[in-house]
């Protein structure tokens, strides 16, 4: 027999009134996957996420769990649990008494639920820890606290709604290292929610691109980012050049419309060009970041674009503003986009890049010139 999926969710479908916040959705999450659900502030994830758990209850649809129907079973009978972005712990406990919390709910005697909930801290390297209250401790502790917590009940997946949210850079950096060897370890299904790319690329089996309750695109990382099937995984997922169909024309010499990554491209000054397919166009700014340093460029017959130079030569000449340059591809790196977008215009990919750099009036009068 095939392994069961963990999670099946089959045409879910959630409206709150008028909005509907989760539109017949489809989904197969494994046994022992990292799933991530991704997409912007009000897309439905939390939505789903809260239905997975039975804190919600879909309006239509299904929600199996290892091959049972729960869609209308109880949270507390489902054999997961949630870690949330506020942590939610017991203020007024010490910290193994608010991971031995589920064990006390559902009866597990005093020496086990120590035992268990001891294993469940040094799960998360908080061995130490154990009679702090949870204003004694970081941000970052807190959250471990919150998955030893979650996992200490031996759910059989766990669902993450914005854990790392409420951390500084660094320590999410950290917290996402150990959020992955911890998956490893429990070897269960992980469904996390962000609105961060880089997270989802980083700890995920596979991705969920969530928009307006749909899924927009799902694959693996790598997919995503080499194959983005519309302008809005695109431009969500990692940075692209959008060229519509007028730009895809007058500078591609194709038809439809494409996108290309920043880091695919390549810039040099206009009097070196050589080798083909390529585009000139003027230098508008270049913005260093230490080990990489992001060109902006306006297209003489096309859109602002950006290309990425990873800083790996010591000795690289610095390029004025407003040198004139040329940019060159691979057609390869070239993706076709099925727009399931509303119809974008080119003005408004210009915009959108614009967004990041002001345009001066001039380089303004001089492009439309
Ligand atoms: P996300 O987690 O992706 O930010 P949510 O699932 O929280 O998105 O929300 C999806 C949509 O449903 C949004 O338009 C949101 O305003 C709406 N929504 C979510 N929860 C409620 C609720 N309890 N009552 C009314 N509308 C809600
Ligand atoms: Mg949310």
């Amino acid at each position: 027999m095939p392994d069961l999926p963990a999670i099946r969710l089959t045409q879910l479908t959630k409206l709150f009134g008028s909005v509907s916040a989760v539109d017949h959705l489809d989904l197969e999450i494994a046994a022992g996957e990292f799933f991530s659900m991704l997409g912007p502030s009000g897309s439905g994830k939390t939505t789903v996420l809260r239905c997975i758990a039975g804190f919600e209850q879909p309006t239509s649809g299904r929600i199996e769990l290892f091959g049972q129907d729960v869609t209308s079973k109880p949270a507390a009978l489902r054999p997961v649990n949630t870690v949330f972005q506020d942590y939610a712990l017991f203020p007024h406990m010490s910290v193994i008494d608010n991971v031995a919390y589920g064990l006390r709910v559902r009866g597990v005697g005093r020496a086990e639920r120590r035992r268990r909930a001891l294993d469940a801290l040094a799960s998360v390297r908080l061995e130490g820890f154990a009679d702090r209250r949870p204003n004694q401790l970081s941000g970052g502790q807190r959250q471990r606290v919150a998955l030893a917590r979650a996992t200490v009940v031996k759910p059989k997946a766990l669902l993450l709604d914005e854990p790392l949210g409420a951390l500084d850079l660094k320590l999410r950096q950290q917290m996402q290292v150990e959020l992955k060897q911890l998956q490893h370890e429990l070897g269960i299904a992980f469904v996390f929610v962000t609105h961060d790319q880089d997270e989802a690329l980083t700890l995920s089996d596979r991705i969920a691109v969530f928009n307006n309750g749909r899924i927009e695109q799902l694959g693996t990382p790598r997919e995503l980012y080499e194959n983005p099937v519309s302008r809005f995984v695109a431009d969500f997922v990692g940075t692209s050049n959008l060229f519509g169909r007028e730009h895809a024309r007058s500078v591609l010499g194709r038809e439809g419309e494409y996108s290309i990554r920043p880091e695919k491209l390549t810039l040099t000054a206009e009097a070196d060009a050589s080798g083909s397919p390529s585009a000139s166009g003027t230098l508008v700014e270049s913005v260093y970041a230490g080990s990489s340093i992001r060109r902006v460029v306006d297209l003489d017959a096309g859109p602002r674009i950006s290309v990425l130079e990873h800083n790996d030569r010591t000795h690289r000449v610095e390029l004025e503003r407003g040198t004139r340059v040329r940019i060159s591809w691979n057609d390869d790196d070239l993706r076709p986009l099925a727009g399931t977008a509303p119809a974008w215009t080119d003005d408004d990919a210009a915009e959108s890049l614009d967004a990041d750099v002001p345009r001066t009036r001039g380089e303004k009068e001089r492009q439309e010139s």
